[in-house]
């Protein structure tokens, strides 16, 4: 046959070593990788059986609504193609470059070889001499990804200074980051799989799970001496809610300084003005001239400097 198309891993290998012997001089060889193309690819997650999922491909491409639309996008392509033969030296890998390659990926020993096939290799081995060969890629190995993507985020998640706290939907406490031990001291008190209310206020994890929606604010927990802006969020697909709080403790001490020291010179300056106004009245008296406009003036530019911000917090235990 001129046209050859085969599918599978097996199928694919058989044909090539058949066209290396020359028993076979095909013009064209269709070869997917996936059990019957693409409908046998990875992404085709569901149950079915490649027979039925064959039918129903047939069933589909044969409909009538298909059939128009084919029709539709049907132009004029020029295939034609001219390849020229470039030479390919295969290189066999020692066993010393492929355990490197092996052990880049995490497998040290055959227990971490766990032959799961994600790569398109049947085996780890297999994968990592088409490595070392220039065929495969490192990132090709799926659990070496997922375990690189997962001490990433775990790593930001250990040394970020914002505590994070996960709570189930019972506010059953799941995990906690170092942050947040250090503020609420959950380690000691063996927190994990303890109700949060246990340790603090647990108000805005139920409010937030209850009606699915995120909320911030900033609170005072007095008997920790804490003052925290925070954010919950609910998590419904993995049924969990999960606070991250930023301890904002130093600047609203700060802030609350600066307060009582503004509050404070204001009294000074009140204080000094009275007295001065009182003077300046009664020589504007003997002169018999008027100072309310002065004093209008400075009553006005205390009161715009006594206006306050609240705190702006709420207050837990
Ligand atoms: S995806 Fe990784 S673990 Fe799975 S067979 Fe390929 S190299 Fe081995």
């Amino acid at each position: 046959a001129e046209v050859i198309s085969v599918s599978g891993v097996e199928e694919c290998m058989e044909i090539f070593a058949a066209l290396s012997k020359d028993q076979i001089k095909p013009k064209f060889i269709e070869a997917l990788a996936c059990r019957g193309g693409c409908i046998g690819g990875p992404a085709m997650d569901n149950k079915l059986t490649l027979p039925v999922r064959k039918a129903r491909l047939y069933h589909f491409t044969n409909a009538p609504e298909f059939k128009r639309e084919e029709e539709k996008r049907e132009v004029e392509v020029n295939l034609k193609r001219k390849h020229t033969a470039s030479q390919f030296k295969e290189v066999t890998p020692t066993e010393e470059e492929i355990r490197k390659v092996l052990a880049l990926t995490g497998k040290f020993t055959p227990e971490d070889e766990t032959n799961c096939g994600g790569c398109g290799y049947s085996s780890c081995r297999e994968k990592a001499e088409a490595v070392c060969r220039g065929l495969a890629e490192l990132e090709m190995c799926i659990p070496y990804m997922k375990n690189k993507a997962q001490s990433f985020s775990n790593a930001v998640v250990e040394s970020t200074d914002n505590g994070i706290i996960v709570v189930d939907k019972d506010l059953i406490i799941q995990e906690f980051n170092p942050a947040a031990d250090r503020m609420f001291n959950l380690k000691e008190r063996l927190a994990r799989g303890c109700k949060l209310d246990k340790f603090i206020n647990a108000a805005n994890f139920r409010r937030a799970w209850k009606t699915q929606n995120a909320c911030s604010c900033q609170k005072l927990y007095k008997k920790l001496n804490l003052i925290t802006r925070q954010t919950i969020y609910p998590l419904a697909k993995y049924g969990v809610v999960i606070g991250i709080f930023t301890d904002v403790t130093a600047e609203e001490r700060r802030k609350s300084k600066f307060d009582s020291m503004r509050q404070e010179a204001l009294t000074r300056a009140s204080k000094v003005i009275r007295e001065q106004m009182q003077i300046a009245q009664e020589i504007a008296g003997l002169l018999g001239e008027s100072t309310s406009e002065t004093k209008a003036t400075l009553l006005e530019l205390i009161e715009i400097m006594q206006e306050q911000e609240g705190n702006g917090y709420d207050t837990q235990n």
